[in-house]
């Protein structure tokens, strides 16, 4: 049994990650666990003095509402470090503030994160050390393989937490719980009764400042390479035996192992598109290459859309679109699983009568089950209904999420080294055709649904 840690290191903590999304969620989880000691190192390029440090943890604290006695010790004992975290020297002095077990989380542009990975292989790293890195994890598969070389030099794989916020614990299990803690789905869960698969997650939100790191990825690497293909691992996973971390990322291994571009081309299997200047919700947004930062000529989407194939007996020929885009006129975040028609109508029964479609909305997580029945009036005619279910939100923020993951050596929720490969792997056609221009970059203005001649999916 690993000891939990005892000291939280963020490198990058004058950073927005640290001060938007993981000191807030940290607050938000010492608040519901007061018996949890932890300390807090923070460590940044900026000169910022003790007194700094402490309003700015406690800003960030005051988002979620953080209070009680393991907030206040935490907050007495934190200190601040004004160092270049790329210099082996300066990452042993780190070190050496920091008690007990520890977990170093990278808050850092990933290009840094590399540099510091290489130059604690200079470091003695204290026995027991956790690290977590955030998105992107490398550029291509060969960038990601480079890096989990390095990793696993550092410390064990169950001691790297490549964090994936996307899909908090309690979606995630509010997955696998109806897919099987339920006779009904799972005997119907393959190519036998299943049509088709999307994943889809529109946003009405535009570029919101972030060029500098959007410009280069774009709504691939940003959505389908890094959260989709996750998602769709665990739509289309075999039973796991247990919720450890072994069996979960397993199932997800074995699914994107044999997941490939549907037909193996991305002119057939793949859409992209980029926003023109709209109005979303009475709000005027410019276009996409009018926005601060952007250079046009990087031919950035900010609309993606793949179809995969999962290779295997149970998914053989079912096709999993994944899509996802911003800037849109709604806001849809679901899989929607489209079964097969019904073998045969019997006759006499008329009206609409769709496929059954199952889908799972995410953030708020929500279910509904359309169906067709006799509705009232004329028992020959067929209507349309929806039944529906709320899952509850989670307790904790997603990032509270991850990083009780990290604080218990629990890596259940993270991506594996492997798994991180695939996914490069995946998408790597798509890239490389997008590159070479051999699929075109349509538009579409922004608060519309895509392109006019885009065939809407499920
Ligand atoms: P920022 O640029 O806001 O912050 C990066 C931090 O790293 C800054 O504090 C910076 O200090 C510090 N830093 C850079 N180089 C060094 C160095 N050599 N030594 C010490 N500190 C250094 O980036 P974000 O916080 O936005 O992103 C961090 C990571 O989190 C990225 O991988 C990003 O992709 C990921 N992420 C971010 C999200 C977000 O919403 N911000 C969401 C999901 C993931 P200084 O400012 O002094 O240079």
């Amino acid at each position: 049994m690993t000891q939990s840690i005892s000291t939280l290191l963020i490198l990058g903590a004058s950073g927005d990650l640290s001060s938007r999304l993981l000191l807030p969620a940290l607050g938000q989880l010492l608040t519901q666990h007061p018996e949890r000691t932890l300390r807090l190192v923070g460590a940044g390029r900026e000169k910022l003095t003790d007194a700094d440090w402490q309003a700015t943890l406690k800003a960030s604290f005051k988002t979620s509402d953080a209070a009680g006695s393991a907030v206040k010790k935490l907050l007495s004992s934190t200190t601040y470090h004004s160092v270049d975290v790329t210099k082996p020297q300066e990452m042993t002095r780190l070190l050496a503030e920091c008690t007990g077990a520890t977990a170093i989380y990278f808050a850092l542009p990933p290009a840094v994160t590399a540099l510091v990975c290489e130059a604690l292989t200079e470091v003695e790293l204290p026995a027991g050390i956790e690290l977590a890195l955030e998105k992107p994890f490398g550029v291509d598969e060969p960038s990601a393989a480079a890096l989990n070389a390095q990793l696993v030099k550092l410390v064990p794989e169950e001691s790297i937490h490549r964090v994936d916020h996307f899909l908090g614990r309690s979606t995630v299990f509010n997955l696998l719980g109806l897919r099987f803690a339920n006779r009904i789905f799972e005997p119907l869960w393959s190519n036998q009764h299943i049509e088709s698969v999307d994943i889809v997650y529109d946003e009405q939100l535009g570029l919101e400042s972030r060029a500098g790191y959007y410009d280069h990825a774009g709504a691939l690497v940003d959505m389908i390479q890094s959260h989709l293909l996750q998602v769709m691992s665990i739509v289309a996973m075999e039973p796991p035996a247990t919720l450890g971390a072994e069996d979960l990322r397993d199932a997800k291994g074995i699914v994107l192992r044999a997941t490939r571009l549907k037909g193996g081309s991305a002119k057939r299997s793949s859409r992209r598109a980029r926003y023109t200047a709209g109005t979303i919700n009475g709000k005027k947004l410019p276009s996409y290459v009018d926005e601060e930062g952007v250079r046009p000529a990087h031919d950035t989407e900010t609309l993606a859309e793949a179809t995969f194939e999962i290779e295997n007996w149970r998914w053989a020929g079912v096709p999993f679109t994944l899509r996802s885009g911003k800037a849109l006129g709604a806001r849809r975040r679901e899989i929607a699983v489209t079964f097969k028609p019904v073998p045969h109508l019997p006759s006499g029964l008329h009206g609409p009568h769709e496929p059954t479609v199952l889908r799972i909305f995410l953030a708020p997580d929500e279910m509904s089950l359309e169906l067709n029945i006799n509705g009232p009036g004329d028992p020959f005619e067929l209507e349309r209904v929806s039944l529906g279910a709320t899952f509850g939100p989670g307790q904790l923020l997603a990032y509270g999420e991850v990083l009780e993951g990290v604080l218990d050596n629990d890596p259940a929720l993270s991506v594996r080294g492997d798994t991180a490969e695939q996914c490069w792997r995946i998408v790597a056609p798509i890239l490389s055709a997008w590159r070479d221009g051999s699929v075109p970059l349509d538009e579409y203005p922004a608060g519309s649904a895509g392109p006019a001649d885009w065939k809407p999916i499920a």
